[in-house]
């Protein structure tokens, strides 16, 4: 099935709201003071007035343009970045998916991807140039591009409409280390990015917060203050195999134009072998899926 991140944002709102948590919305200007003390504190502003959050720890996840990555000392970080040659064209529409299971699809012409975020409304990508405008594509150049890069069967079943949205994504891969100073540990986009391909941001943003919540409830129950300093390493292992799939994926699945004909073949070589052995779709879906965790002890 698939589990929509907007499904997944609401129902977590809503079961946050049930457990009687309180979310402050539309703050400004966020500061982290004393990470490295026992009391660190957030201070911002809401509605004129500046409020002052003291905490047991802070888990900064307030995505990559936030200010947790940014309150940690410069020479403390070390950053590991690919930008990819190309972007995603993504459009949104009130159509019909044009099938039931998401579509993955190679072509010479670019790389296409058919989402959907219910049974009425779809989410379609397009590999573009990353010298791409949004406004050089009409709906219309949109759908007939989508049409010229799917099979017939399924280009003939593809209903068209007018977009709720269009918009040109581009594509990253990046990670920082550690994931943690002092009291505060940075979680989900705050620390890393994955090209979209392998469907995993959201999922390794996950994956921290499940480490995180092992660690603080063994702190919690059991008075474990040796494991807080284990949160990076146990995040990063899962996070770089995650980055190594998008990335994998990504290659797999592209039109790179500076590829030189050798290795183009290697690229279709690799096709095959994944998408025609058994072994090969098996480590897809298992990386697909999600990969085991570690145990927190
Ligand atoms: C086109 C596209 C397709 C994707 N598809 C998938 C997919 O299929 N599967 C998947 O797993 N992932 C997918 N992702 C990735 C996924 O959306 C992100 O990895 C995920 O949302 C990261 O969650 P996060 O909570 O770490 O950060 P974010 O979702 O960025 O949330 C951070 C939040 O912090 C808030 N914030 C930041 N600074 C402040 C501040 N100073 N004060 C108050 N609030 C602040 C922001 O407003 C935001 O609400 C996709 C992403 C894109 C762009």
């Amino acid at each position: 099935m698939v589990y929509g991140q907007t499904e997944v944002t609401r129902d977590l709102m809503e079961a946050r709201q049930a457990c009687g948590a309180q979310t402050i919305y539309g703050v400004e200007q966020v500061e982290l003071h004393d990470l490295k003390s026992d009391k660190p504190c957030v201070t911002f502003v809401k509605n004129g007035e500046t409020c002052r959050l003291e905490c047991d720890f802070v888990a900064g996840c307030d995505g990559f343009h936030g200010v947790s990555r940014q309150s940690i000392p410069r020479d403390i970080l070390r950053e590991y970045e690919s930008i990819w040659p190309f972007g995603w064209l993504g459009l949104l529409a009130d159509t019909p998916p044009v099938n039931h299971e998401l579509i993955y699809a190679h072509h010479e012409r670019g790389f296409v991807l058919c989402s959907q975020r219910s049974l009425t409304r779809s989410r379609y990508y397009l590999q573009v140039p990353l010298s791409d405008k949004v406004e050089q594509w009409s709906d219309e150049r949109f759908w007939e591009e989508l049409k010229r890069r799917l099979p017939d069967e399924l280009s003939q079943k593809l209903v068209t409409g007018h977009s709720l949205e269009k918009s040109i994504a581009p594509l990253r891969s990046y990670v920082v280390e550690p994931m943690q100073y002092g009291r505060m540990f940075l979680v989900g986009d705050a620390a890393h990015i994955v090209p979209p391909t392998g469907a995993k941001g959201l999922n390794l943003a996950v994956s921290d917060v499940n480490y995180l919540w092992r660690i603080l409830r063994q702190y919690y129950r059991h008075g474990r203050e040796d494991l807080l300093s284990h949160y990076s390493q146990l995040a990063l292992n899962r996070v770089w195999k995650g980055e190594r799939f998008s990335w994998f994926m990504t290659h797999l699945l592209h039109d790179f134009q500076d590829k030189s004909a050798f290795d183009r073949k290697m690229q279709e070589a690799d096709r095959q072998y994944y998408l025609g052995s058994r072994a090969g779709l098996t480590t897809i879906a298992e990386n697909y899926v999600g990969l085991p965790y570690e145990t927190v002890e």
